[in-house]
């Protein structure tokens, strides 16, 4: 059951648990089932990348039910002036099997200027090719210089490295994104299964009668204008996962996870990509 949506500039909603999709590709057919599966459970937010070499895995899941999935999907910064900003997405518009991409992101700052990618990506849009556009890996400063272009406030969303462990973006830019009413979509939420042994969390855990994934997942997406996108390759995975939507983390728990994993107490430069 989904409590809260997460809205985007244009008003599209989403649940804000999504599923991302790095790293499918060796056990392909559990995957997409794995991907179907969670689509069913209301995860229809996926998200891609040309990069990933998994866009014809997530055409191949949302053949039969296009309409319910919202397909997110990134440029390379490599490709990402305007002319190449606008043949990668004609070339993953046509992996993905689709003829259009919900939401589409330079996937990290590169060597060409933002404003020609941001051209290509209005231009996009303006087509139907993409339904809105957005960024990943900018911190404030960069995402400030975005929104000062000709059409820069359209710019829909922000993925970018949050987890209990790294939790810098909780300084200035998740503030700054609310403000802004940008959502963050928060990669990486499960720190890659590092953190599924730690006590603290264990410990949480078993209060909810929840496993610690759940309580790792439910804790990133605490706030309001924030999307998990864990990326689980089984259809046990994804059902274990989706009911972290049922779990509301208490003050309690937060001072514990607080206290075992410090919030930023200053400016902390964005990790990741
Ligand atoms: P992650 O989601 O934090 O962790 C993925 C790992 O968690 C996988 O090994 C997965 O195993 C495991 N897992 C998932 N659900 C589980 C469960 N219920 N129990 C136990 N293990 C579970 O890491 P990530 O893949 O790096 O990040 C998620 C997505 O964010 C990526 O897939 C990608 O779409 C996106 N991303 C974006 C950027 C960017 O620069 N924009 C960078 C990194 C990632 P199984 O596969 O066995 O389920």
């Amino acid at each position: 059951m989904v409590k809260r949506l997460v809205t985007f500039p244009d008003g599209r909603q989403v649940c804000p648990l999504g599923q991302g999709t790095y790293q499918m590709g060796r056990r392909r057919k559990e995957e997409i089932q794995a991907l179907r599966r969670g689509i069913d459970l209301g995860l229809t937010l996926i998200d891609t990348a040309e990069m990933y070499g998994t866009e014809d895995l997530v055409g191949e899941a949302v053949r039969e039910c296009r309409d319910k999935a919202f397909i997110v999907s990134k440029v390379l910064p490599s490709n990402a002036d305007y002319k190449g900003t606008k043949r990668a997405c004609e070339r993953s518009l046509k992996r993905l099997g689709t003829d259009y991409i919900d939401l589409y992101l330079l996937h990290w700052i590169g060597q060409y200027p933002f404003s020609e990618t941001v051209r290509a990506m209005v231009e996009l849009q303006q087509e139907g090719k993409i339904r809105q556009w957005g960024m990943s890996n900018l911190d404030v400063a960069d995402m400030e210089r975005i929104l000062s272009l000709p059409h820069g406030t359209d710019c829909a969303a922000n993925q970018v490295l949050y987890n209990l462990k790294d939790r810098g973006i909780e300084f200035d830019l998740i503030p700054w994104s609310e403000r802004k009413h940008i959502p963050i979509m928060a990669y990486t939420p499960l720190a890659e299964g590092k953190l599924r042994r730690h006590k603290t969390v264990s410990g949480i855990a078993e209060r909810h009668n929840a496993t610690p994934t759940q309580i790792l997942l439910a804790w990133v997406m605490r706030s309001s204008n924030v999307i998990a996108i864990p990326k689980a390759g089984s259809m046990a995975h994804v059902e274990e996962n989706v009911r972290s939507l049922d779990i509301d983390l208490t003050k309690e728990d937060l001072r514990e996870l607080d206290a075992a994993f410090p919030p930023p107490a200053r400016k902390i430069r964005l990790a990741g990509w």
